[in-house]
């Protein structure tokens, strides 16, 4: 994206983003779910990092979001409240560390992680050892007084106590700042899952709109007026930092402290290195549906408070700290074209190509629009932003079109008139809601024709059968045999029976059979009457491709072997419009003919038939080796039969050609023959 691109896309992205923003922090009622929020707010922020020059200082990914509402006393943070930069593969957790081990080469850095609470910041100040406020976040600078409705919270300590034992420097300061002085300690309001649930069910027995979910429940009970409301709403507290100096060094310390002050604390866990990191957090991802609360990925902060410190704050968030979050099922990009695929029913299934994008750890390319009523419901255009999700084991779908981040260049699509594979009329029946190609055998002869494509003769895809092909054209992610080489991993893993093997060892077969001969190319074409011996005639005859393609039946008569029907079959596919465009995007997409190796015709005129096992070489290179000589192999033996090469136990073509009276040679000499 060019720089004039980028800042009018920026300026779209901060206009939404900051739209939802408001839904969220300010109404506690959001419009799309974080996943979306997530998604475009990284977005913006690669945009920025790639032109810093439009980075400004309102833009949300700087700021930290939500307002102090006026209905209540403002506070003044002493120290700011601030976020958390979030990322959300290994890579990216990487990439953070690198980045901050640069600031502090000479430091050693080790690491404290916590859960990430869906909640809602909450800043406490104990004065002499008692709770006198609590206070939200706000815009990070000014939050607002809700201690009255804290107060509700029963976990929530109203006085300080020491409840367990601590480092004894550590324990002589805190119970002296208990007796006289200020705590502060910051943690996550949270509603759970058990109390949302019958927050709702309450709703719904009232007629009452349902809430969304538990972190704006709880976000919404807390900025009420009346304390009741917060009581009725069963709210917890989970503490994860301590703001006050009582001599601790480390996070963990301030854990060991919250937890002796009696505060509920998440779950933890110390490492020196970032793959403890990632197996804490792949540990926690398994539990987390059995936890109370809802949470959304783990925090990972520099465990040595001084460092910590000394990495400083960027934009919104400390550097030293970093939220790795869960993958989402859920995302946004752009549809970058819509493209139409036949089924084997015949059925057509316009299928969106998207500007890759990262889901549940897989790059995707596609999603499905289904059909034409679906398209039209979603109004999805091409250029449009849309918001995708997979779901189950098919390739994923578009939910949304954010209509917002419109430029006006969207294009609408339509569903097209011709078969874009026969070129036969496109019909809907009516009742149905797909369309159909009119040709009834359509869809199975483009089934066939990639079966054998694929063949072992042909291409030679291993592990791409018969059902796969099914499979693959039922997802609408191919309907010829040019569509397999743009199948990506990613395309694969969500679907049924595709296994991340499954998925790697099919996309390297097609790597593999990207390097092809000639002869083999055009045998996979399926062009009628073409089979495997024409091929290779063609191939040694004509040395390349484009000579081929552009063949007239006057060049082809010269070809001894091909008649009449054969060459008017081969100038005709070669002279489909359809055709040229399959081979275009065959080679287009990493499709590559060997050279042809041009031989001494030395076994003109002979035919060969193969019998028994043969030990230097397989039956297939046997055969390729007469063919790339002139010569001529035949499956049954007649008076015509030149040589019969017998291997270890041949078969009754062996007796059959002693009875007529063929020569027989075995494979030492057949080898010299075809040196
Ligand atoms: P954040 O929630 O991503 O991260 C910072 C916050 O995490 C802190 O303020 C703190 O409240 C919380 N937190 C929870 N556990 C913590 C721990 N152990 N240590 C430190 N902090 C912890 O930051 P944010 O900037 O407030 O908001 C972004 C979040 O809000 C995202 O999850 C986003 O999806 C959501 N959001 C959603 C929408 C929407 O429309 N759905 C809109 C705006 C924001």
């Amino acid at each position: 994206m060019d720089k004039q691109a980028a800042k009018k896309r920026i300026i779209k992205l901060r206009n939404v983003i900051n739209h939802y923003s408001y839904k969220y922090y300010v109404l506690d009622n959001p419009e799309v779910n974080d996943a979306t929020w997530d998604s475009l707010i990284h977005e913006l922020f690669e945009l920025e990092q790639k032109y810093p020059d439009l980075i400004r200082p309102d833009s949300p990914t700087q700021r930290i979001s939500g307002n102090a509402l006026d209905k209540f006393i403002k506070v003044k943070h002493q120290k700011r409240m601030l976020s958390l930069e979030d990322v959300f593969y290994y890579e990216e957790l990487k990439s953070w560390q690198e980045r901050i081990q640069k600031l502090v080469p000479l430091e050693k850095l080790d690491y404290f992680a916590e859960l990430k609470v869906d909640g809602f910041a909450i800043a406490l100040i104990y004065e002499n050892g008692v709770l006198v406020q609590g206070a939200t976040r706000g815009d990070g600078q000014t939050g607002e007084d809700v201690t009255q409705n804290l107060k509700t919270i029963n976990s929530l300590p109203l006085r300080l106590e020491v409840h367990q034992k601590l480092p004894s420097l550590i324990e002589k300061k805190v119970k002296q700042l208990i007796k006289e002085g200020r705590i502060e300690i910051r943690g996550e309001v949270y509603m759970s899952e058990n109390a949302f649930e019958e927050v709702n069910k309450e709703r719904a027995k009232n007629k009452l709109p349902l809430y969304a979910n538990p972190r704006n429940t709880a976000a919404g009970s807390i900025r009420q007026l009346d304390p009741k409301i917060a009581a009725s709403r069963q709210l917890d507290f989970l503490a994860y930092d301590l703001v006050t100096d009582l001599g601790q060094k480390t996070h963990q310390e301030k854990h060991q402290i919250l937890k002796a002050l009696g505060f509920k604390t998440t779950q933890d866990q110390f490492s020196n290195n970032l793959e403890g990191l990632s197996k804490f957090r792949d540990k926690i991802s398994k539990i987390r549906k059995k936890l109370s609360y809802q949470i959304d990925g783990i925090v990972v902060n520099v465990n040595d408070n001084n460092i910590f410190n000394k990495l400083g704050v960027v934009g919104k968030a400390p550097r030293g700290a970093i939220a790795f979050k869960f993958s989402a099922k859920e995302t946004t990009t752009v549809v970058e074209d819509i493209v139409v695929q036949i089924g084997r029913t015949g059925a057509l299934t316009p299928v969106a190509h998207l500007k890759p994008v990262r889901l549940g750890g897989i790059l995707i390319t596609r999603a499905t629009l289904h059909n034409e009523d679906e398209i039209k419901r979603l109004d999805v255009r091409i250029g449009d932003t849309v918001i995708i999700q997979r779901a189950g084991d098919v390739i994923p779908d578009v939910v949304k079109v954010i209509e917002n981040l419109r430029t006006g260049q969207e294009k609408k699509f339509q569903m097209p008139i011709k078969c874009p594979v026969c070129g036969g009329l496109v019909i809907r029946p009516v009742g149905e809601v797909v369309h159909r190609c009119a040709n009834k055998k359509c869809g199975s002869i483009q089934r066939q024709r990639i079966i054998h494509f694929v063949s072992k003769k042909a291409f030679n895809i291993d592990g791409l059968g018969p059902q796969i092909v099914n499979q693959l054209m039922d997802e609408g992610l191919i309907s010829n045999s040019a569509d397999l080489f743009s199948l990506s991993y990613g395309d694969l893993i969500p679907l049924e029976r595709f296994a991340q093997k499954a998925s790697e060892n099919l996309i390297k077969s097609i790597e593999q059979s990207k390097k092809i001969s000639l002869a083999k190319f055009i045998f996979a074409l399926g062009i009628r009457h073409v089979g495997e011996e024409t091929a290779i005639t063609l191939a040694q005859y004509f040395g390349n491709l484009k000579k081929i393609s552009k063949i007239s039946l006057a060049e082809l008569s010269k070809v001894e072997d091909i008649g009449q029907v054969v060459a008017k079959s081969i100038v005709e596919w070669f002279n489909s419009k359809r055709n040229q465009v399959l081979i275009n995007k065959l080679l287009k997409d990493g499709v590559v003919i060997e050279k042809v190796k041009i031989f001494e015709k030395k076994l003109t005129g002979l035919t060969f038939v193969l019998t028994g096992e043969l030990n230097k070489l397989t039956r297939e290179q046997a055969k390729t080796k007469i063919r790339m000589l002139g010569g001529g192999v035949s499956s049954s033996v007649s008076k015509q039969t030149s040589f019969i090469v017998a291997g270890k136990n041949p078969g009754s073509k062996y007796e059959r050609g002693k009875k007529l009276g063929v020569k027989i040679i075995n494979e030492k000499e057949f080898l010299s023959k075809v040196k």
